[in-house]
Order: C-alpha cells, then structure tokens, then sequence
C-alpha cells in the first residue's frame, strides 16, 4: 500500500488528537508535527503572538500555545451536539448531529479510557436536561497522552511556526516555518491538517488569500459567534435544584459528571442554564484559579478557617456522596446562549504585525442589542419557574440603557470556518477546506454555533469520521 506523508499544524487539542489517532491507523506513514510553542503552556503575548479586540476575550484569553495547546488549562468538561440541538431541523445541522451520535463512544472512550460513561450520559439526557463530564484534571494536557514511542516516523518539531503556504493550483505542496532564532524552512508533505486553534488557523488563511497565494472564495473570517454568557439569578437558601433536576455535578470514577437546561427563545435560538457554585467562598475560588493556571494566591486567617470548614464539606461530599458540595446559602444560574448565524461580526487581520512579523489578528464581536432581546426573554421564562417552586432569589440580569449587564463571551469562537454544503461554506462536510484539494481544519469555528454545548468535545467526532474516510479511501 503506498504511504503519505503528513503534516499537523500545531499540536494543540486538536493537534495532538489527531496525531496520537494518525499514529494508530496509519501505522506506515510518515507525521510530521509543526508545533509554534514547546512544553511549556504559554498564553498569547508570551507566544508573542498578537490580536486586537473592543470586547471578545477569545483571543487574548481564551487560547494557549505549546503541546497540548490550550487543552493544558481548559476546563475538560465534554459534550456532544444531539437533536436537540436542531429545533429548526436544518440539513447540515442533522449530518453534525450524525457524525456526533456515530462517534461520540469512540470519542469517550480515546479521552477517559472508559466506554462505561457513555451509558450515564445518556441515562440522564432526557427532555430538557443534558449532561457533560469533565476529564480528570490529569488528563486534561492531550498531548501527554499520545504515545509518541509507537510509531519511529514522527517528527516532532517545536518552537516553529507556520507562516506561509505554497500552493499550487489547489494542491498545497508545502508550508514555510520560522524558528526562534528567525530562520526559515519549507516543510513538505502530501497532506495538510491545520490546526493551529480556530483563530491562528483562520488567520494564516486570511494572509494568504490577501497575498493571492490562495484563491479559496468562502466566507473565511465572516460570521464570529460566540456563545453569550450571563449570570441571571442568584438563589439563596434552598438545595440546587429546578423543575425537579439536581443540579449538583456527580463523581464518576474520578471525573463530574455536569447537569445543564436546555432553554430556546421564541426565534429557534438554543442555549443552556446551569449551575454555579460556591463563587462567594474564597478557598473554592482560589482552588479553581490554581487548577487554571494561576501560580499563586493570598488569603487570610479568617478565610483559611472557614476554607478548612468548606474543604472538610468538599471532601466529605466527594468521598461519601460522591458529588460536589453546593453551599445551599447561595448559588447561581448562569445562561449561555447562541449567537445568531449569520451575523455582521468577522475576523481581519491587523495593521499591526506580531512578533514574528506577521500581520496579527482583529476580532470584531460584540453583544448586539437583539442578543439582549432574547436573553431577557430567557430570564422572564426562569423567572416564572423560579416564583412558581417558591425560591428565594435575586435578579442579576439588567438591561436597562444605562448600567446593563455585561454580556461575556466564553471562549467558543464559532462561525467563520464553517462547514457546511454551500458554497460559501469553508470547508465541505469532511472538514476539507474548500479551494485547496489536501488541507484538513479542525476547530469549533466549524460550526455556525456551539447551540448547547461547550464545543470541543462534538469537533473529536468530526476527526474520527475524517479518519474512517480517510481509511476508507486508502483501502478501495
Ligand atoms: C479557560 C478555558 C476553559 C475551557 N474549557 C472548556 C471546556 O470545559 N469544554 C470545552 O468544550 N471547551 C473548553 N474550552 C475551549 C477549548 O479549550 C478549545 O475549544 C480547544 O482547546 C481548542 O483546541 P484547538 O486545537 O483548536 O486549539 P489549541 O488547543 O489552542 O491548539 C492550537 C495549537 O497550535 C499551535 N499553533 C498556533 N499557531 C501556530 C502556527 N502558526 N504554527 C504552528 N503551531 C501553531 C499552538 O501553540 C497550539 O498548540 C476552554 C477554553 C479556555 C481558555
């Protein structure tokens, strides 16, 4: 059978799923990794990369560069897109559906080792509740999981990026990289995977198309959504729990297992409610900040008392009830809601370049006063229940002209490399990016939206189908 070679371009989430997945159905062919960073976990101007932005924090905040990419500080928390997610049955949507429905145990079980999951989502997953699970915080880094000793042919080359791409007609013959101490290399291979992050990825497209090296016609860029993210109600004195559903996180063999409401608006958008915790005891909040990456933190005498309280509460909780403490005192509904698609916010590059001497990039997204729409609208139906199982509860969500609450993005990008059947569609529905006959993406910018899901999880199924095809193809 005749061998490929194949070029990963950065070894990030995806990056180093698909290789550690690459290594085990090609066993023959040659992978070459291009990775920007090393093993450190860097965040974006340390990576001396550059972007620009009134108000997404998805760039400057919401990616980290190095093997493992940002999965090295990501929460881990899973989910995989189901019909629920298609209240307006479109077409495109139904095939992710699909894949996701077709893969979805071959995903759990490649990131936690264990089928046994699958069936406990699935338990749970009726009318409106969806579950998630978070992986183990020691398994989090995927790239600590490829077993790079399997397979002799990989080359693993960190601390380059990607700056350029040489095609000819549609085939990309190879990528140009520029190391630390500025020197330049071309890369060769037969076939392409770029995934630099959704934002870098799209970014060197976007350089491309403006130097004329690639003549792709799609809407690369256009459409940025991200899910729109408010604190609601603050419920005080009562167990978490609403329309009869325990909100409480449970402990499954080392990982939580996440409860969340799926809610629509009146226009078809979909979203989730869930569950907020503990936010108002410091020890919880330092515990997180440290689990994310802070290095280190200060608290007093009086804090660290009622900490030691809470952590007895915590173990105990874990240890015997095998789920999380929830102090009853107070705690919050928090909704995450969908952009519109198609929407007037992009991605261009920057007039200022990075430090490699790029063009960085400019990310144009904002709340629109119609998001503040629907979200009211949400607010006004839990409100409602909230009266009608007589809880005990403040209003967090204003929207007033002035003093409205601030509408936060979550580190979803979605929208501007889409998949899809169109022709305005990035890539075609294998994830191949249109105009350039060997170049593979896999981000969440796939998605017009993230609908109910933290997306990562739902873009490993879309890798799995690649490969199947892949196979396939290689076979005939
Ligand atoms: C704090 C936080 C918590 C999150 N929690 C969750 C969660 O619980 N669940 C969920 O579904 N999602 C979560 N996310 C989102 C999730 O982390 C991302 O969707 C996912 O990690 C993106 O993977 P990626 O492979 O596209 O990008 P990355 O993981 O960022 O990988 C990109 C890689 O490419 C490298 N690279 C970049 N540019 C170049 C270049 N030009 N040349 C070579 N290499 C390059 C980078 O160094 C990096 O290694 C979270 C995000 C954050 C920030």
């Amino acid at each position: 059978m005749m061998t490929s070679k194949r070029c990963i371009i950065g070894c990030g989430t995806y990056g180093s799923y698909l290789l550690r997945r690459l290594i085990e159905a090609f066993p023959d062919d040659e992978i070459i990794v291009l990775e920007l960073g090393d093993r450190r976990s860097q965040s974006e101007s340390e990576a001396g990369l550059y972007s620009e932005s009134m108000e997404s924090q998805a760039a400057r905040a919401g990616r980290y560069f190095g093997l493992g990419g940002t999965s090295a500080r990501w929460g881990g928390q899973v989910l995989f897109f189901d019909e629920r997610d298609n209240p307006l049955h479109d077409p495109v949507w139904s095939q992710i559906i699909a894949i996701n429905k077709r893969y979805k145990t071959r995903v759990i079980e490649n990131l936690f080792g264990d089928r046994s999951i699958q069936p406990l989502l699935e338990l749970n997953d009726k009318g409106n509740l969806k579950t998630g699970i978070w992986l183990k915080y020691n398994k989090r880094n995927l790239f600590k999981q490829v077993n790079l000793y399997k397979k002799s042919e990989i080359q693993l080359r960190t601390g380059c990026r990607v700056i350029s791409m040489n095609f000819t007609q549609d085939k990309l013959q190879s990528v140009e990289i520029i190391n630390e101490q500025r020197i330049r290399q071309i890369i060769e291979a037969d076939i392409f995977y770029l995934t630099a992050g959704a934002i870098e990825s799209c970014r060197i497209m976007l350089e491309m198309r403006s130097k004329g090296k690639f003549t792709g016609t799609s809407d690369i860029g256009k459409h940025l959504g991200d899910h729109l993210s408010v604190e609601l109600f603050k419920i005080q004195n009562s167990t978490p729990a609403i329309q009869g559903v325990n909100l409480i996180p449970i402990w499954h063999k080392g990982s939580l297992v996440t409860k969340r409401l799926l809610v629509y608006t009146s226009d078809g958008r979909v979203g989730y409610i869930q569950g907020v915790f503990n936010k108002h005891i410091r020890i919880f909040t330092i515990l997180k900040q440290l689990m994310f990456g802070k290095k280190q933190t200060e608290f007093n005498i009086k804090e660290l008392f009622t900490g030691l309280v809470f952590l007895l509460k915590l173990a105990w909780n874990l240890l015997i009830k095998r789920q999380l403490y929830a102090d009853p005192k107070e705690w919050s509904l928090q909704l995450d809601i969908e952009q519109q698609y198609p929407n007037k916010h992009k991605l261009e590059l920057s007039k200022t370049n990075d430090k490699f001497g790029v063009p960085g990039i400019k990310l144009d997204w904002s709340a629109e006063p119609e998001d503040r729409k629907f979200i009211e609208e949400i607010s006004l139906q839990f409100r409602e229940i909230l009266l009608q199982e007589k809880l005990q509860f403040s209003d967090c969500f204003n929207n007033v002209v002035n003093g409205a609450t601030k509408i936060e993005d979550v580190y979803h990008p979605v929208g501007f490399m889409r998949m899809g059947t169109d022709d305005s569609a990035v890539t075609d529905m294998h994830c191949k990016i249109r105009g350039a006959a060997n170049l593979f993406h896999f981000s969440t910018a796939l998605f017009s939206s993230a609908r109910s899901i933290n997306p990562t999880g739902a873009v490993f199924c879309l890798i799995e189908a690649h490969l199947e095809q892949a196979i396939q193809q290689k076979t005939a």
